[in-house]
């Protein structure tokens, strides 16, 4: 790789589900290029454990530097860490507002969220304590499918995926002059996932296991074969993405053990698989 190019990683920042798994914090994963960190969801937790990405060595996670982040789609797991990422860099220095993309709501949600604030924001400007009066705002940009950010040689492309009743979620695909990294998002199987990996570096997936589904409730089968992907459909769809690494997130475990999960995978792929963990780095 020519010394010009910058470094692409993947830091999982949040690899859990709406369950209070105290191991695992909610979905968010950082595409780093270079200096610059790109935050896709913000599930509880999503501050802090970039901060736990920075002691370990990761520069471009210093609190202060995360100005920019999508949403996936609106579910709570995915976006309730957004007050968090607004007002804790802010109050530890961040003077940039926040670029925030996602679908439409995001930008009545992020408007909702600083409004809920509206006291401590005042307190933090006018009470005395030191602040800077442009760290706490936010940009909202609701997107439509189709390159949504470009930065230096970062190129953001957001596409929809089929996640039940929603009527936006997305996908990303993040291409670098080094690497490119694909986020699944929330989804049951969506052929836009095919087509924007397409033999992509990285693939991240959302991803329940089979005989963990045998156990659930009949009303929950059916919301998660409607809205989420099974670990054997996982490995039909990476059969045809052909990502050089996959990597799975948002895992639905349901009392199946994680060397479980990967043989169900494994079962009907033999590309590279990995289950993720908070703070791993790809
Ligand atoms: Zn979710
Ligand atoms: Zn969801």
């Amino acid at each position: 790789m020519p010394a010009t190019r910058a470094h692409t990683q993947v830091v999982l920042l949040g690899t859990g589900t709406p369950n209070p798994d105290p191991d695992r914090a909610g979905p968010s994963v950082a595409v780093i290029v270079g200096d610059a960190a790109y935050i896709v969801d913000f599930g509880p937790g999503v501050v802090r454990r970039a901060e736990a990405a920075f002691r370990k060595g990761i520069t471009a996670l210093e609190v202060t530097k995360l100005t920019t982040a999508f949403a996936t789609h609106l579910h709570s797991d995915h976006t309730v860490g957004l007050a968090d990422l607004i007002f804790t860099p802010w109050t530890y220095g961040r003077r940039e507002p926040l670029q925030l993309f996602g679908p439409r709501g995001i930008k009545s949600m992020a408007a909702h969220i600083e409004k809920a604030y509206g006291e401590d924001v005042a307190i933090r400007l006018h009470g005395g304590e030191p602040s800077n009066p442009t760290g706490y705002r936010v940009v909202a940009h609701e997107i439509k499918p189709g390159v949504v950010f470009k930065s230096g040689s970062v190129t953001v492309k957001a596409f929809e995926v089929n996640h039940g009743a929603w009527k936006h979620a997305f996908g990303y695909r993040f291409e670098t002059d080094s690497r490119t990294v694909v986020v699944s998002g929330d989804c049951a199987p969506s052929n836009a996932v095919i087509e924007n990996c397409n033999g992509c570096d990285v693939l991240i997936h959302e991803v329940y296991s089979d005989e963990g589904f045998k156990k659930r409730p009949p009303e929950w089968q059916a919301y998660h074969s409607r809205f989420h992907t099974s670990a054997r459909q996982l490995a039909e769809l990476a059969k045809k993405a052909k990502p050089q690494l996959l990597i799975l997130y948002h895992q639905l475990f349901w009392g199946t053990s994680e060397e479980d999960l990967l043989k169900e995978v494994r079962s009907g792929y033999d590309g590279r698989v990995e289950s993720g963990h908070d703070l791993d780095v790809y």
